[in-house]
């Protein structure tokens, strides 16, 4: 049983040495229950900052836990090139990171109150992969931290954490797995959006429960796996986590989940969950997950269709495209003529004057000109919000997935 359970583990870790070797089992809980998803795109994959890499993305997904995952292992040095020193997620426009960082802070403290009371002691706090920092700033004032500590694998996003830090908060430069300090002196660590890029999530919260003390808590946050979306596009998400396949995880390293929930708002598509040292009883009983399989494989068919299907219905047009972020980039990786054949970006606040070498204009500046039609490159649950916008103000507009889909197109 050990040997199934830990497969997946032990596949990482002798991942150097077999380097192309294919996952036929669920890296967390071991079933052989698993299904392929399509590739998006034969020879592109997108990463988090937007870089574009030559490789297609092979995902699995099992229909026992609902957990996603790379069907081919990585090698060390095929994460540390994801990571390089380039890297740069969360510093390209900082009014928006901080405003995120601000409703991640205020949801983070509304769970831990809700499940710890006013009691929770947080003097010490740290977090892995803390990014540009401006969550832990957040954090520490918000929970009246008197230590707290980043740790940040990135040296150039280290070195921006470390220049807005304030008096209490040190930077590290350096991965969770490696970090030794410390151990059992904090009373909260937590991690938002890292445990999905690891490549060994075991090992990852290894660390997490080293550095906590024995009544300490530890917060992972990352994007819902139960949610058939986007995140599926991105290929340094190594892992796409339901709660019960993080739970599965978690019982592993000998932690144990005391709670998760969904984050809401803007920040819907994540879930926060609440960990503590100690084993106990994994709820064990058996969950199908067939119908969760079935959703990402449909999602990333569409995406896959993409590139065919716009090529074709666009074919004439003159069209912009309603957003900047991270949704651009993935229509830029997946399905490129998209961007190549847009004759400019729209955005309501343009932090950037061009983007792929398209300029950027102003919501206001682009409905003062005649109406020409848009793709909106924005996240699905942002979708009827923007659409409603722009339709009243008689824009024909379209997301990408329509085209995909071919649903909604005149
Ligand atoms: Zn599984």
């Amino acid at each position: 049983m050990t040997e199934l359970r830990y497969g997946g583990l032990l596949a990482s870790i002798c991942g150097e040495l077999r380097l192309k070797e294919y996952i036929f089992k669920c890296p967390a809980c071991g079933s052989v229950d698993c299904r392929d998803l399509p590739v998006p795109h034969a020879s592109r994959s997108m990463v988090s900052d937007g870089k574009v890499i030559s490789n297609p993305l092979r995902r699995g997904s099992c229909n026992d836990c609902g957990h996603g995952f790379h069907a081919q292992n990585f090698s060390e040095e095929q994460i540390k090139e994801i990571y390089s020193a380039d890297y740069s997620i969360g510093l390209r426009d900082a009014v928006a990171e901080a405003a995120r960082s601000a409703e991640y802070g205020r949801q983070i403290e509304a769970f831990l109150t809700h499940h710890l009371g006013k009691g929770g002691n947080f003097s010490k706090i740290i977090e892995f992969g803390c990014g540009s920092g401006t969550l832990l700033n957040d954090l520490t004032n918000r929970l009246g931290a008197q230590v707290a500590t980043g740790v940040e694998p990135s040296s150039r996003v280290a070195a921006y954490a470390r220049s807005i830090a304030g008096g209490r908060i040190s930077i590290h430069e350096g991965f969770a797995e490696q970090f030794e300090e410390s151990a059992h002196s904090y009373n909260l660590c937590l991690s938002v959006n890292v445990i999905e890029h690891t490549r060994n999530p075991h090992g990852f919260l290894q660390a997490c429960r080293r550095v906590i003390d024995n009544t300490g808590n530890i917060i992972v946050v990352c994007p819902d796996g139960e949610i058939a979306g986007s995140e599926l596009l991105f290929y340094d998400h190594l892992s796409n986590f339901t709660s019960a396949s993080l739970a599965m995880i978690v019982a592993g390293v000998n932690l144990r989940m005391i709670a998760n929930s969904p984050l809401t708002g803007g920040l819907q598509g994540f879930r926060i969950h609440l960990l503590r040292s100690g084993g106990g009883a994994l709820d064990n009983q058996s969950r199908a997950f067939g119908f969760l399989s079935q959703q990402r494989a449909e999602y990333v068919n569409t995406w896959s269709r993409m590139q065919d299907a716009a090529d074709r219905v666009l074919k004439g047009w003159k069209y912009g495209i309603f957003g900047t972020g991270e949704y651009s980039d993935l229509l830029h990786a997946y399905s490129p003529s998209v961007i190549e054949n847009a004759e400019f970006f729209v955005r309501d606040q343009p932090v950037e004057t061009n983007f792929y070498s398209k300029p950027v204009i102003s919501t206001k500046d682009f409905l003062s000109f005649p109406k020409m039609p848009l793709i909106a490159a924005v996240h699905e649950r942002s979708w009827p919000l923007v659409r409603d916008r722009f339709r009243s103000e008689d824009v024909p507009i379209f997301h990408s997935l329509e085209i995909a889909r071919q649903d909604a197109m005149p």
